[in-house]
């Protein structure tokens, strides 16, 4: 575990030095929870925004997009039930002052039943090798069983006490599991209290004749309240979607873990309008297609799993997330929800307007069920970045920092680098440069040994780097290297495009998955 934070730490200030994430007003010591994107943050979260936006809206004709105001009426958050039941179980830890989510505390434990059975099938996998049977070697083991046992129980403990929202028994399991503050270690807990996570503030210009609005913890409200305009002006049919891509605001108490969780942040959020009845179909078919966008990154897809809810919020009737192995284990990065016809009811309760469809085959007017893909661009943004870091060593005994981003994600995709700063090959460089950066994003250096040229480059993860050199200026030739094999060949300069163009493109990305 102590290895696993020392390589989160390790990310946190690669993100920092090369220019991918930086503090929140750093230069007054930075603000909880929130981060600024660098010159390379930016181009990367741009690509994975691009990447999930053309996903959808390019590959889906009956998937539209659209881009709604941050602040919404008010109604919207009484409807949508935040204003009343947008709350996290906190509980502080009288020591330490520290204050966390009852539910992350006791998911914690459940984890660290998971991880004692894993660690025992573990070393009787490498005592049986071949020979070993899991199933059977689960269902025999006496200490496997009884972490089992108590696992069980303990989660059925507390999907009651979720579901029931019984906040002190709650709290009665974390003093029954010992569960200690990671800080203080003790075991000096408070009560379990309720907090709404919504930002407030005030539209209009005096006090008085001001009103409370809140900054959208979720951007599907915007959505739902669109529904009708979309379907209409677009003649939609039904199924189909509206996919937005905004920022999101939650009061997060428990700002942990670098980006994973913001009080600021941005989220890529589907709504998939379908007949009732046929939800639960689409739920399914819409899980398999988000984890095929996960997995086209090329990450192993044993770092992904899905994790069903046992408590489901009160709009659905099915759930589940996509967890990523990140440094400090599984985490959801999306969501998947069915969330009924919940929120367009809501809606055309407290609007006073009719939220419905006119099926054309049974001439039948209904109100959609819905289906909700929500990622949080952020996190998605860590899990690459988890996924992405390297320390190599070299066969030469000196070591290397490497992104390995997928090329369609990088920031840069071709650095192009002098030998030398005379002879007019910086002027080749540039010319190469203008005639490439229409097609994708290119950099131009020529400080330092191209040794130390190209270490800059691994360390941002750029996937091709090219070397103007003296025969460069005699037959229009140039080094080729390739980030991942650091493997360099004489390409001509007029092949570049072809070779390059497409693997670091997102159509690239998008080929994987269109089936
Ligand atoms: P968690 O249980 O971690 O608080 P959630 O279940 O409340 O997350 P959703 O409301 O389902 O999250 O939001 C959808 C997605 O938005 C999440 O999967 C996550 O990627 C992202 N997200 C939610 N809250 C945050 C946050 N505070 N910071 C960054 N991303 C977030």
């Amino acid at each position: 575990m102590a290895q696993q934070d020392d390589v989160f730490k390790k990310i946190i200030s690669h993100c920092k030095e090369y220019g991918f994430v930086f503090p929140s007003s750093d230069i007054y010591d930075g603000l909880g929870a929130v981060y600024d994107y660098g010159q390379n943050g930016v181009e990367l979260k741009n690509n994975i925004k691009q990447y999930w936006w053309q996903s959808m809206v390019l590959l889906n004709e009956n998937i539209l997009g659209i881009d709604a105001a941050i602040f919404m009426h008010p109604t919207t958050w009484k409807a949508s039930g935040h204003v009343d039941a947008f709350n996290d179980p906190l509980i502080d830890n009288r020591d330490s002052k520290k204050r966390y989510r009852a539910d992350v505390l006791i998911e914690d434990q459940l984890a660290k039943y998971d991880e004692k059975i894993q660690k025992e099938i573990d070393k009787a996998a490498k005592r049986f090798g071949d020979a070993f049977d899991e199933a059977q070697f689960r269902a025999t083991n006496a200490r496997v069983m009884e972490y089992q046992q108590k696992r069980d129980a303990l989660h059925e403990r507390f999907s009651k006490a979720l579901n029931d929202n019984n906040l002190e028994e709650l709290r009665q399991i974390i003093l029954d599991e010992e569960i200690v503050c990671p800080i203080s270690g003790t075991r000096n807990w408070t009560e379990v209290r309720q907090f709404n996570l919504m930002f407030k503030t005030e539209v209009g210009s005096t006090a008085e004749g001001a009103s409370t609005i809140y900054l959208r913890p979720e951007t599907a409200q915007g959505i739902f309240v669109n529904n009708l305009n979309v379907q209409k002006t677009g003649r939609m049919k039904l199924p189909f979607g509206i996919a937005q891509i905004g920022k999101a605001f939650r009061n997060e108490i428990v700002a942990r873990q670098f980006i994973f969780r913001m009080r600021e942040f941005e989220q890529m959020e589907m709504q998939f309008f379908v007949k009732p009845g046929t939800e639960l179909e689409w739920f399914s078919k819409w899980k398999q297609t988000r984890m095929a966008w996960h997995q086209a990154l090329g990450f192993g897809a044993e770092n992904y799993r899905f994790h069903d809810h046992d408590k489901l919020a009160h709009y659905a009737n099915a759930a589940t997330d996509i967890e990523f192995h990140m440094p400090f284990g599984f985490k959801e990065v999306e969501g998947i929800h069915s969330r009924t016809n919940f929120d367009l009811s809501q809606h055309a309760k407290y609007s006073g307007k009719k939220i419905e469809y006119f099926d054309p085959e049974t001439s039948e007017s209904y109100t959609p069920f819905v289906i909700e893909t929500s990622i949080g661009v952020d996190r998605m943004f860590l899990s690459v970045m988890c996924h992405a870091y390297t320390e190599e060593q070299l066969p030469n005994g000196e070591s290397r920092v490497v992104l390995k981003l997928p090329a369609a994600l990088a920031p840069v995709k071709l650095a192009v680098f002098p030998l030398t700063k005379k002879d007019g090959m910086p002027e080749k460089a540039q010319e190469i440069i203008k005639d490439l950066r229409f097609h994708f994003n290119c950099k131009y250096e020529e400080k330092d040994q191209i040794g130390k040229r190209y270490r800059r480059m691994d360390a941002i993860g750029c996937p091709y780097c090219v070397t103007v050199d003296q025969q460069t200026l005699e037959d229009n030739t140039v080094t080729l290297r390739d980030r991942d094999t650091m493997e360099q060949r004489r390409v001509a300069i007029s092949d570049l495009r072809g070779i390059i163009e497409d693997k670091v493109s997102i159509t690239s990305l998008l080929r994987k998955i269109d089936n």
